[in-house]
């Protein structure tokens, strides 16, 4: 059984909830403050070790409190983070996000995630049957060397391409897995999608992005499931008809499920309707890293 290596951010990410937003230059009072780990790699890290999978977290934290607090946080997770540095450049990467009503507004500050580089990812150990994993929220030449390390090694590279960039064919030409939601295919495909789009223009869109025919992708739509491509072969798992609550992180939790499926060994297929099912659990409970399911949980729900 394979590793999940995941190489990627970590935020703190700091909610203030209000009555109403203020305008610019006005002051508010605010009726909570609450703290939740995140960031995309961190997410996709706790999904896929919550679910059984071998976890190495590969990303920086600051020396600060943020950066203690997440560490303890990932470690009770049951994550490796041997390579995981800590830097007194910057600070902890961190979100601040204001909740008014049912709208919020976020800065991200990546901090130390602006750090990660060539040298944090090419002292990883993955072997064959691992399965390497990247998002755009640290910088991409050291997710290139990650995959580029990972290929050297025969383990499989995931990439999920967001928060949404354009990016370079080479590292295009470096991933076996691309999972994206419909925005994030629009607008690396060059393509107009709306929420609704039927299939057969999602397909297409999809077609024009793949690198080539040994490339497959997963393309999330919400609460419609999830369509993938895999050389000519085309799948499609509908969503679970569930009561979402909170959708955030359920991208997060789809990829580290995907992710540690892979690195089972599982098939295509049966990896997609695992991780369909992980991330409908998900979208049921609040909060991104606390939202996700254990392989119980969703052996419970998968037939
Ligand atoms: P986010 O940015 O909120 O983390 P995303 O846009 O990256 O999400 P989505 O396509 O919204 O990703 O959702 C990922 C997966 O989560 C879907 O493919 C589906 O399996 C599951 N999912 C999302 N929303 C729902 C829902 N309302 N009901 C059931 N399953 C859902």
């Amino acid at each position: 059984m394979g590793r999940v290596f995941v190489a990627g951010s970590i935020n703190m990410d700091v909610v203030a909830t209000a009555d109403r937003h203020p305008k610019v230059g006005e002051t508010v009072a605010g009726r909570q403050v609450l703290y939740f780990p995140g960031g995309k790699g961190a997410n996709q890290a706790v999904a896929a070790a919550r679910l059984g999978a071998g976890t190495t977290l590969i990303g920086r934290l600051g020396k600060d409190s943020f950066g203690a607090e997440l560490k303890a946080f990932l470690r009770d997770q049951g994550i490796d983070l041997g390579y995981l540095q800590e830097s007194a450049e910057a600070h902890t990467g961190t979100a601040i996000i204001t909740v008014a009503e049912t709208d919020n507004t976020i800065v991200v500050i990546p901090g130390t995630n602006a750090l990660v580089g060539a040298d944090d990812v090419n002292v990883v150990p993955l072997v064959q049957g691992d399965v390497a994993v990247s998002q755009f929220e640290i910088p991409l030449p050291a997710i290139a060397a990650f995959f580029r390390r990972a290929r050297a090694a025969e383990a499989t590279t995931l990439l999920n391409p967001a928060p949404a960039q354009r990016f370079s064919r080479e590292l295009l030409a470096l991933v076996d897995v691309l999972v994206l939601n419909e925005t994030e295919l629009g607008l690396l495909a060059s393509v107009e999608l709306s929420e609704d789009d039927d299939a057969v223009r999602i397909v297409d869109a999809a077609r024009q992005l793949q690198a080539n025919q040994d490339q497959t992708l997963c393309v999330t739509l919400g609460k419609r499931g999830v369509l993938a491509l895999a050389g000519h072969e085309e799948f499609f798992v509908p969503g679970r008809v569930v009561k979402a609550v909170d959708t955030t992180g359920a991208g997060d939790c789809f990829v580290g499920a995907l992710a540690a499926q892979f690195a089972r060994g599982a098939a295509l297929r049966d990896a997609l309707a695992f991780a369909n099912a992980a991330a409908s659990i998900s979208v049921q409970r609040m909060g991104a890293g606390p939202s996700m399911p254990t392989a119980a949980e969703v052996a419970a729900v998968v037939k």
